[in-house]
């Protein structure tokens, strides 16, 4: 049964494809959750007499942002330990908290906290990774959030798995209940090179290939990696990946700050898809991407947060600046990822890099209704000499006002409309105490809490 149409009449609509292109007085047209049409206003409204007519006259309507590089459940652990290196922030404090207190309420809880933080910015889909998945999973398609979940591979017991046999059962099973759940996909996620063995690796590559699916993988995000991959494997971790089939289009590698010209020529040859997270490599100061150079080899460079505990935000509108900005300062040129193709990293890119470009990315007629307003007539952002400008360089993602997944809205008028904001901020207040109370021994910790 056909739903009736509804017409959006913004005041610019930024489509994303093609690249550049900002139309006025056009209509966006939804019906059934797709975007039907994209058309001249009084055409539109002619065509639609019946269609309910949603006006936004401050507004640059623009495809949802896909978030890449997300470990939603993290948010829990925001501001836990900030200011160390990647491995004395891992080992230190990340994973004995991970040890304590992760399993299914406490990621339950983050997904929560992570998701109404996103849809709030603007981000429709996330590409997520981390433990307890279903969870993920559930609480994305009950908030009405579209999202990729990971299946964890890593060679250490948490309380998802003890054994790699466990993470690939417990993998698979969700795999398989996920086919219930139309907003929700699944992509292996072993951890990291360090992290997951050769045979793990070969198993996740003749996996992905029969369930057609991604592999999410973090890869080169430090110097240190290098070295211990030569002394464990006698050689460099893109030579190990692909002496084991894995540089292919399939694998998102997350973070590759460490590539030197052969390597950005290899990857761009393999089709791998780069997922950058400026933020997240600049506070570990994990090295940078040389996304300028990628983005001229023909890499498809897309932009992820990391977790709130390394970004500390879930800000994709910042992320794109950041990566814009990033990315002429390092390559000391000005012209390096201009603003069209900073947003084009966060809609069409990710879209891409996730096997779905014919449904996401952009406000295409045939493609799913994944929608953001964003208020731009507001001091921060006048004069509009150029809107796909402000949506990189100057807007603040309190702008956003407006949020459709999937044609339904999930913000109206900067309330959510799925998720309960009070109650997830005050369970995100309990998972505090109950993690601070655990670890009142660290005294410089729980000190600068408190402040
Ligand atoms: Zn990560």
């Amino acid at each position: 049964m056909s739903a009736g149409a509804e017409i959006l009449l913004p005041r610019w609509v930024v489509p994303v494809c093609p690249e550049g292109v900002v139309l006025k007085d056009h209509a966006v047209v939804v019906r059934d959750g797709r975007i039907e049409q994209v058309a001249p206003a009084d055409q539109a409204q002619r065509a639609y007499p019946e269609a309910l007519v949603t006006r936004l006259p401050r507004h640059a309507l623009m495809p949802g942002l896909i978030n890449m590089h997300a470990h939603s459940a993290m948010a829990l652990m925001r501001g836990l330990a900030d200011d160390l290196p990647l491995m004395r922030w891992l080992e230190d404090h990340i994973w004995p908290t991970e040890q304590r207190w992760v399993a299914a309420d406490f990621v339950r809880a983050g997904t929560e906290l992570a998701m109404a933080e996103m849809l709030r910015g603007g981000t429709t889909c996330f590409n997520d990774n981390y433990f307890f998945p279903d969870v993920t999973a559930a609480a994305a398609q009950r908030a009405g959030m579209r999202a990729v979940v990971g299946i964890p591979v890593i060679s250490v017991p948490t309380a998802w798995a003890q054994t790699e046999d466990e993470y690939f059962r417990r993998g698979l099973a969700m795999h398989q209940e996920l086919a219930e759940l139309p907003l929700v996909g699944s992509a292996f996620a072993p951890h990291a090179p360090y992290t997951v063995t050769d045979g793990a690796f070969e198993k996740i590559r003749s996996l992905a290939e029969e369930l057609d699916i991604p592999i999410h993988l973090h890869l080169l995000e430090t110097a240190g990696e290098i070295q211990a991959s030569l002394d464990q494997y006698g050689m460099k971790p893109l030579d190990r990946m692909e002496s084991l089939g894995l540089m292919t289009p399939r694998l998102l590698a997350v973070h590759m700050t460490q590539l030197d010209d052969a390597d950005i020529r290899r990857v761009a040859r393999a089709g791998v898809q780069v997922l950058h997270c400026p933020a997240s490599n600049l506070k570990l100061a994990s090295g940078t991407c040389r996304v300028a150079d990628l983005v001229a080899a023909g890499v498809n460079v897309t932009v992820g947060t990391d977790g709130a505990a390394s970004n500390n935000t879930l800000d994709m509108f910042s992320e794109i600046r950041l990566a814009a900005l990033l990315a002429k300062g390092a390559s000391g040129d000005p012209e390096a990822v201009p603003a069209e193709t900073a947003l084009a990293m966060a809609t069409i890119n990710g879209a891409r890099a996730l096997g779905q470009e014919d449904r996401l990315g952009s406000i295409e007629a045939g493609k799913a209704a994944d929608l953001v307003a964003v208020d731009l007539v507001e001091p921060e952002t006048s004069p509009a000499h150029h809107v796909i400008s402000h949506l990189v360089y100057a807007v603040a993602r309190r702008q956003v006002s407006d949020v459709w997944i999937d044609g339904k809205r999930m913000m109206a008028g900067h309330e959510l409309q799925t998720l309960d904001v009070e109650r997830i901020v005050h369970d995100a207040e309990q998972w505090r105490h109950r993690i601070q109370g655990d670890s009142v021994n660290d005294a410089s910790r729980s000190s600068s809490l408190e402040r």
